[in-house]
């Protein structure tokens, strides 16, 4: 279940979101092209809407500021 994909980049550790399905994103910090295989990148949540997905985008987002980098 869950048609987006929350998780983190692999090169800066900020995270965002995909479609599943989706083959590569392209990283807003650090502009690293991520390729999107459950073997490589770690998947924080998922969600059934991409409303859904960037509120939790934002969540993981305020604890990495509020924590300092945690990668
Ligand atoms: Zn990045």
């Amino acid at each position: 279940m869950g048609r987006y994909i929350i998780f983190l980049c692999p090169r800066c550790g900020m995270p965002r979101y995909a479609r599943k399905g989706q083959k590569t994103a392209k990283c807003f910090y650090c502009g690293l092209q991520i390729r999107i295989s459950s073997a490589r990148i770690r998947v924080l949540a998922r969600a059934e809407d991409s409303r859904t997905a960037r509120e939790i985008v934002e969540k993981y987002k305020a604890r990495k500021i509020s924590h300092g980098k945690f990668l």
